[in-house]
């Protein structure tokens, strides 16, 4: 039976969804996120969606036409996400994949994707093939010192979560340390503890401190320095003993085998708007499936959890509500 359903209208609309509690990174703090809603309508009556988030306000409106304008684009063409995202990366290999045209593209991957699973009335995971299964879970702390810190990590294991990750990068080490022990001493052993620079360090200052922090039994340490500094974190990865972990800013799989080719980062984060949708998410998963590098999600819980059902070296999932007061059904 072959597949005739077609891609009749993108619709795009541009919301700012309030944070509960303000997330404060080592470089800023997050107040709202600014997101585009994308929906994708077929001439079977069936309609496709996806969330973008553009971090920035200023990048919501330029993110949107973008995709509303893609939309003209791929208007009558069949639903097969593959082939579309084949030609729109084409349609742009001047100009290039990264940044909002990236964003555009994964915008149309996850809604035509979506789609796709709901055309056959099932999940994401099954119509890849896959099946749903149990997977574990942390829930993020803000850069919210020791005691607060631990509050939040104990509202996270209280609601079943088996992991938590901190935002650190305080003016010293001894601070950082502080941070894990309040939250160590909250949690108990049984629960992983990672914890995450937000790129906000210099490579040999990220040196000195993950050696003290090595003895602190953490899972990973996350993006000690710039995103993009391959070789930067492949020198920590090789000092220390904690594994590096990093992804969650690298533009599509390139920039993954970029970071595979320097050993830049023990284990992978994948973040499905940056690495291509859907699409870009399952090269990905067999990149590193190759090498054993274990995968984990940034942000868009739902759909990321759908995709580590089928994602051979599934890790861990991080955990997030950000988005649920826009979710009919938040996980
Ligand atoms: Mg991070």
């Amino acid at each position: 039976m072959s597949n005739t359903t077609r891609i009749k209208n993108v619709k795009v609309r541009t919301v700012l969804v309030p944070l509960n509690n303000p997330h404060k990174t080592a470089s800023g703090v997050i107040t709202t996120s600014p997101l585009v809603l994308t929906d994708i309508l077929f001439d079977n009556g069936i309609t496709g969606h996806s969330i973008t988030f553009t971090y920035n306000k200023i990048a919501l409106k330029p993110t949107a036409q973008l995709i509303a304008d893609f939309g003209q684009l791929i208007y009558d063409d069949i639903l097969a996400p593959f082939n579309t995202f084949e030609k729109l990366s084409g349609r742009f290999r001047l100009l290039g994949t990264q940044g909002l045209v990236g964003m555009a593209i994964s915008a149309i991957d996850m809604a035509l994707w979506d789609g796709f699973a709901r055309c056959q009335n099932s999940s994401l995971t099954s119509v890849l093939g896959g099946l749903e299964k149990p997977i574990q879970a942390y829930g993020a702390i803000g850069y919210d010192g020791p005691k607060e810190s631990a509050i939040v990590a104990e509202n996270w294991v209280r609601k079943g979560l088996t992991g938590v990750k901190a935002k650190i990068g305080y003016p010293t080490v001894r601070e950082d340390v502080q941070v894990i022990r309040e939250i160590r001493k909250a949690v108990g052993d049984n629960i992983s503890i990672m914890v995450d620079y937000n790129q906000s360090l210099i490579t040999t200052e990220a040196i000195q401190r993950s050696h003290i922090l090595d003895s602190e039994g953490l899972t990973w340490i996350e993006e000690p320095v710039l995103a993009h500094d391959f070789s930067g974190h492949a020198m920590i990865a090789r000092e220390i003993k904690t594994p590096i972990q990093c992804g969650e800013n690298w533009w599509g799989i390139l920039d993954m085998q970029q970071a595979i080719d320097k050993e830049a980062s023990d284990f992978m984060m994948l973040d499905i708007m940056k690495i291509g949708g859907v699409t870009g998410w399952i090269k990905a998963a067999s990149l590193a499936s190759l090498k054993g590098i274990p995968i984990s999600t940034h942000l868009w819980s739902e759909i990321s959890s759908q995709l580590l059902c089928v994602t051979p070296t599934a890790h861990w999932l991080e955990y997030s509500d950000w988005w649920n007061p826009i979710l009919k059904e938040p996980l």
